[in-house]
């Protein structure tokens, strides 16, 4: 049976799970995961790398169009992230990163050039994308719209967990003060701010498991499936 491939768009605040989730979704599923923030973390890297000024958009311009980030599936079957050819995975999860992506990613060129290549990414649908904007500007017409939230003590507690997994030690409060700004940033910034879409599905994740999670997308999105069956 040819089963109709459908995009599932999950956005949400920084820290509640949200790729943790779309990878196991995409896996269970057979469907192309793609983590829209590492995008944002590429360009970012690439900023910092070769002194962008934020403010010159001539500059912004250019570095714009020297940068080709791609995405390759190692022999772990995970995803990492490639800028130019390089593999910059673990450099662009570090707190020097995350402490300026949502300058960078408030800018207007910056967005127009992600989203571009996002859509491009995603066009054949069979994507499970996960980011701030993938049901409310990426793919307003995805068939299935997740937001993802959760409480900031626990947001906080699992992201220092996941940096400390990567031998990263940072400590708690510097943790919860770069998730509590990028939220700032990210929801009252002028271009595509993070909200929930009308028609997306919110799952508070505060007491529920990874596996609980990704049980509920798979089941909401099994449920559209069967819809455009019908
Ligand atoms: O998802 P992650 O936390 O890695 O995203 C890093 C940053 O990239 C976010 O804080 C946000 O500023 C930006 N982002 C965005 N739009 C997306 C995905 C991420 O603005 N679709």
């Amino acid at each position: 049976m040819n089963l109709r491939k459908i995009v599932i768009a999950i956005d949400g605040y920084s820290a509640c799970g949200k790729s943790t989730t779309a990878k196991q979704v995409a896996k269970i599923m057979g469907y192309k995961y793609i983590d829209s923030g590492a995008m944002y973390r590429a360009v970012t890297y690439y900023f910092l790398e070769h002194y962008v000024s934020l403010t010159n958009p001539k500059d912004i311009e250019n570095a714009l169009d020297r940068i080709k980030i791609t995405f390759h599936v190692n022999e772990d079957k995970e995803t990492e992230t490639f800028l130019n050819g390089l593999k910059i995975e673990k450099e662009i999860r570090k707190m020097r990163i995350s402490d300026q992506v949502s300058q960078v990613s408030a800018l207007k060129p910056v967005r127009i050039a992600m989203v571009n290549q996002q859509r491009k990414l995603g066009k054949d649908k069979g994507v499970v994308m996960d980011g701030r904007d993938i049901g409310t500007v990426v793919f307003p017409d995805a068939e299935l719209k997740v937001f993802m939230t959760a409480d900031m003590q626990v947001r906080a507690f699992r992201r220092q967990q996941e940096l400390l997994d990567k031998d990263k030690m940072v400590d708690l409060l510097e943790v919860m003060e770069n998730i509590h700004m990028r939220d700032q940033i990210d929801t009252t910034r002028a271009e595509s701010p993070l909200r929930k879409a009308d028609d997306a599905i919110e799952i508070n994740t505060t007491h529920i498991t990874i596996d609980e999670q990704v049980e509920e997308v798979v089941r909401q999105a099994s449920s559209k499936i069967i819809q455009f069956m019908r």
